[in-house]
């Protein structure tokens, strides 16, 4: 299937394929709830038509309790460990979540030498097809266990948009505790609302933090906007906004920051070696 190059926010509303990535804070510990209106707001592009691929960070928080961990590990192995005993609850909750609207999950752990390798990377793309062909909702996240810090995506931004470029996706929905992009941190006075990225913006004097507020993930704006110039770089539009916002994003409406797509004439699901940040 073809990419559709959107050219602004209303046309993620009818676009054919989106990508939505949801970081751990949003999902895990006080802020389980958001699960349902998450799901509330996928289910309703899936009957749209639209078909989505959620990737879901939050295996090592949702882990953290069920190992009486108070606070997140910082050693590899019991972030693995959490990790393990974490992610099959986060995909009950988004399974029994996906209920009420009949849909199937699918469970898809990657990681960057997998997307790096030419079988293993034609053999997740070959799956991914299927699976959205079956109109099953594919829930992503990195395969932690096998992951060491070298290769590690960390954040799931990064893994958000080259699962973007796999899957050839026309719009990739990063979704984070902040409505918008700003130009400074957004509680600092002065920091503005940065709505349009277009396309060679450099977003010059504007200043990222990269650690995520919850303190239980590891994104921040700095690792969205690296995700989201590579994604549009391989012509997928790009929207920054927050998780309560998640409806109105896949409705189209004018909300968070948006990047302008590159156009290109075949979508590079073959090959990521001259998109690499
Ligand atoms: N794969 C990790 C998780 O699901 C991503 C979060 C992180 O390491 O920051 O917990």
């Amino acid at each position: 299937m073809t990419r559709i190059r959107l050219t602004s926010r209303e046309g993620i509303a009818t676009a054919r394929r989106v990508v939505v990535k949801v970081g751990s804070s949003s999902i895990s510990g006080d802020n389980a709830g958001q699960i349902e209106p998450l799901v509330d707001a996928l289910s309703a592009a899936h009957a749209r038509g639209t078909e989505v691929i959620l990737v879901s960070s939050g295996a090592i928080a949702t882990g953290m309790p069920y190992l009486q961990l108070d606070a997140r590990p910082n050693d590899l192995a019991t972030q693995q460990a959490a990790a393990a005993v974490g992610q099959n609850v986060l995909i009950f909750r988004y399974q029994d979540s996906l209920r009420r609207y009949g849909i199937v999950a699918g469970q898809v752990l990657l990681t960057a030498g997998d997307l790096e390798n030419p079988t293993h990377r034609s053999n997740a793309q070959r799956a991914m097809d299927r699976l959205l062909g079956l109109r099953i909702l594919p829930i992503v996240n990195e395969n932690d266990t096998v992951a060491t810090h070298e290769i590690r995506f960390g954040d799931n931004d990064r893994l958000a948009a080259l699962v973007s470029q796999l899957v050839g996706a026309d719009a990739l929905v990063l979704l984070s505790d902040v409505d918008a992009l700003y130009t400074r941190p957004p509680l600092e006075p002065g920091a503005v609302k940065i709505t349009d990225v277009p396309l060679g913006d450099d977003l010059a004097g504007v200043t990222f933090g990269d650690i995520g507020a919850a303190g239980v993930g590891t994104g921040g704006a700095g690792t969205k906007v690296s995700a989201a110039r590579l994604a549009a770089a391989s012509g997928t539009a790009v929207l920054i906004t927050s998780t309560a916002n998640v409806s109105a994003a896949l409705s189209g409406e004018s909300i968070g920051t948006w990047f302008e797509p590159a156009d290109v004439s075949s979508p590079p699901t073959g090959s990521m070696s001259a998109v690499r940040p």
